[in-house]
């Protein structure tokens, strides 16, 4: 059966549109379940009416004449309950409807499942048999998966418009959408240009290699030629990219250069395999470390890897690559969009990206915020293989796709555009002004750094400061843990690029599913696991080593502090207290001018938040890491798409705790930052101001906007704002509220596409 469903499946992902997929769906599951007849209904919600859109076994005459009203027949009451009704003789069955017109009068045997995309029943696949008939559990749990690709189908169909105007019904694309999450900012439209991954390195198998000279001959060419590639690629960014962002393609190219790609790929044809069979080994290997790290960041490296590999096989296999004529105001879309993809399109014919996989982590959606192109990745259920050469609108605000869009759709989104461009110029003239509330009190709005995306000149020169520093990066794509002098070098060139501003390190963040390549951590349940500093108690000469390394970056700077992520219990503060003098007296002892640093500690779990004041006694500044708090509070994994919708940074008992913990770090008068995602949302910034929060500390791309809405307000009138949020019960009223306070003020564009 298994087989059976795969195969079906497939052939209605490849059918090219909603019609076609509905009659294969039919036609095959009456095959695979033996019965005589199988039909879809779609719900028409306009018309509040079940329509028959495919059948094989009923009358075909029947297609898009046969309708039902709501909630009637068997069919409506499979709708009303979402569940498979299976009953063996129909026409016994009290909610049983005589349809003439379809033939069905022999019919007995009944069995409808729901078809439920987001919860929303959109209509029934039905299978039917003359004589009375109990299909069994292995059936409807068949038809329940089939109803399930069913769902994903219509949800495509529905995006480009194509559900109902085959048949003359009113057009749905005004309101259609697909949504994805936002990667950058921005609305634009243009002509859908869809690219397809170039080489499969999937299907490549391993082969005993017959002359291995030959073989590494090969790769080593194959690998030249994507360096070529590269670095032509990159020359065209030359003045357009931040020179920060422009170091991806070093990193890519660095990658190539040896130790970690080449090199193992060469002992594998060395030990026998053809060179592209090495090359898939030691790919899928690289990919795989990545893939299962925590940070987003580096989870999508894995994609630069495959990429890479793709491209060295692509080389190897002598494939030219399609050369593709990219129009004006190119939309780039793709199953899943990389870099290079999108660096190969002329900069000035680039409006927008769209990838069906990826997320604001992902280097594609990095290189397009530093280029200012609108980008939504992610956008589950995207007809990729229909969207070539149709029009699309990108909004990059609220992770929208419009495919086909009405025309009134796309006039909304030019004057949307318009609007866009005058804002991002009246930002631009907030440069250098202070973050100060309109009744003169400071809120300084630092830095989030640690990647390369973030290392912006921009987010260097308008930023009062680092307020996040993860130090994780510089111990990732190594073999080892880096030592004191290399990890000192590179925290003396973010201090020194600050100085005298302050910059907070933060002490190595990793956890058992964030792992180092070289110091592997398994557990059932990582996020509750050994991870931030509980990994730095149980190993402290690696905690000794890095915060040696920062005490001697600081020397001569002393623009330093240092911050402690994960604390759970006060006592590891104290322990962690106690090995930063350690570090400091034996620095001291050998000569080095250190001076003792603030220290700090992040408050991103439950516990923290009811310690707040233990903690403050300790420490001389708290930062609430917004993500994890909210992670750990609302019990909703970051991370897990699943449960996406209702990880939410705004909900009320979020907002209660950081109202918390600003009073009990007030009892000893310490100050309070926000560095998690929560500080670079306009949404929030006049809550976290009316809280009394000190300092946001966010990614360069928020600066300037959180910084128009802290001049916007006074404390006063946000203590009021806050006051009434505190009263709501859920996330949502709150959003409502504060995105019409900042409409009502002109700053709507902040949060929305449009002013
Ligand atoms: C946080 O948890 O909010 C935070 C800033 O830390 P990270 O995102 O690195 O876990
Ligand atoms: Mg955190």
């Amino acid at each position: 059966m298994l087989e059976t469903l795969h195969s079906i499946v497939q052939e209605v992902n490849s059918a090219t549109d909603l019609q076609t997929a509905l009659e294969t769906i039919v036609r095959r599951v009456k095959q695979a379940i033996g019965t005589d007849a199988c039909s879809v209904y779609l719900t028409d919600f306009k018309r509040r009416t079940h329509v028959l859109r495919a059948t094989e076994g009923l009358r075909q005459a029947a297609v898009g004449k046969v309708e039902l009203p709501l909630h009637r027949g068997l069919i409506g009451l499979v709708c009303e309950r979402a569940e498979p009704i299976n009953v063996d003789d129909a026409p016994a069955h009290p909610r049983y409807l005589f349809l003439g017109e379809t033939g069905e009068t022999v019919y007995h045997g009944f069995l409808g499942v729901p078809i439920i995309q987001n919860r929303k029943v959109l209509g029934v696949l039905v299978v039917r048999q003359s004589e009375p008939r109990q299909f069994d559990d292995n059936e409807v749990t068949f038809l329940f998966t089939l109803a399930a690709q069913l769902a994903g189908a219509i949800t495509h169909a529905q995006a480009s418009g194509s559900l109902w105007e085959d048949e003359g019904r009113e057009k749905k694309t005004s309101k259609s959408y697909l949504q994805g999450s936002p990667g950058t900012s921005g609305v634009s439209h243009g002509v859908a240009v869809v690219v397809y991954p170039m080489a499969d390195l999937d299907a490549i198998p391993d082969k005993p290699a017959d002359d291995l000279a030959a073989e590494e001959e090969a790769l080593l060419a194959a690998v030249a030629n994507v360096r070529k590639d590269l670095e032509r690629l990159e020359s065209r960014f030359e003045g357009l990219l931040p020179s920060e962002d422009k170091a991806l393609f070093q990193a890519w190219l660095l990658m190539l250069e040896g130790d970690s790609l080449v090199n193992p790929i060469l002992e594998h044809i060395r030990g026998g395999n053809w060179a592209p069979g090495a090359l898939h080994h030691v790919i899928e290997e690289h990919a795989r470390v990545f893939d299962g790290m925590e940070d987003s960041y580096l989870r999508e490296r894995s994609s630069d890897v495959r990429d890479l590999g793709r491209r060295i096989l692509m080389h190897l296999q002598k494939d030219t690559p399609v050369v593709i004529d990219y129009p004006d105001h190119t939309i780039l879309v793709s199953e899943e969009v990389s870099a290079v993809q999108l660096a190969e399109v002329p900069p000035e014919k680039l409006a927008g990206v769209v990838s069906a996989s990826g997320s604001s982590a992902s280097h594609v959606a990095i290189l397009a915020r530093g280029m200012g192109i609108p980008a939504v990745m992610g956008v589950v259920g995207l007809p990729v293989g229909r969207m070539d050469g149709m029009e699309v609108i990108v909004d990059g605000y609220m992770g929208r796709v419009f495919v086909s869009p009405s025309q009134a759709m796309a006039e909304e989104y030019q004057r949307l555009e318009q609007e866009d461009e005058d804002l991002s110029a009246e930002l631009d003239s907030l440069r250098g002004l202070p973050a100060e509330t309109t009744d003169g009190i400071q809120v300084p709005i630092y830095l989030n750094t640690g990647l390369v995306s973030e290392m912006s000149s921009f987010g260097t020169t308008e930023s009062e400061g680092v307020g996040l520093y993860r130090t994780e990066l510089p111990f990732m794509g190594r073999d080892r843990f880096p030592g004191e002098n290399s990890q000192s070098e590179n925290y003396r060139s973010i201090l020194s690029a600050f100085a005298p501003r302050t910059v907070t390190l933060r002490t190595l963040d990793i956890g058992g599913d964030k792992p180092l390549p070289y110091f592997p951590v398994n557990e059932s349940n990582p996020f509750l696991g050994w991870r931030g500093v509980r990994i730095s108690l149980d190993h402290p000469e690696i905690f000794l080593t890095q915060v040696k390394a920062m005490l001697r970056a600081a020397v001569g700077l002393n623009n330093m502090q240092i911050m402690l992520p994960m604390i759970s219990r006060v006592t590891e503060v104290d322990e962690l207290k106690l090995l930063i003098q350690r570090a400091y007296d034996e620095l001291s002892d050998d000569g080095y001018a250190v001076t003792m640093p603030r220290i700090g500690v992040m408050v991103e779990v439950p516990a923290a938040v009811y310690q707040a004041e233990e903690l403050a006694r300790r420490v001389d500044f708290l930062s609430v890491g917004s993500n994890d708090l909210t992670q750990y509070l609302l019990a909703v994994d970051r991370n897990n798409p699943r449960v996406a919708e209702i990880f939410d940074d705004m909900h009320p008992a979020v907002l209660r705790a950081i109202s918390h913990i600003v009073e009990g770090a007030a009892v000893y008068n310490r100050p309070v930052g926000v560095c998690g995602e929560l500080a670079g949302n306009p949404l929030a910034t006049p809550l976290l101001i009316g809280m009394g929060v000190d300092n946001l500390s966010m990614s360069a791309s928020s600066l300037l906007k959180v910084k128009w809405v802290v001049r916007s307000f006074s404390r006063t009138r946000a203590k009021q704002l806050l006051q009434a949020a505190l009263r709501m019960e859920e996330a949502e009223p709150v959003r409502k509220l504060m995105a019409s306070t900042l409409d009502d003020m002109g700053l709507g564009g902040l949060v929305h596409p449009g002013r």
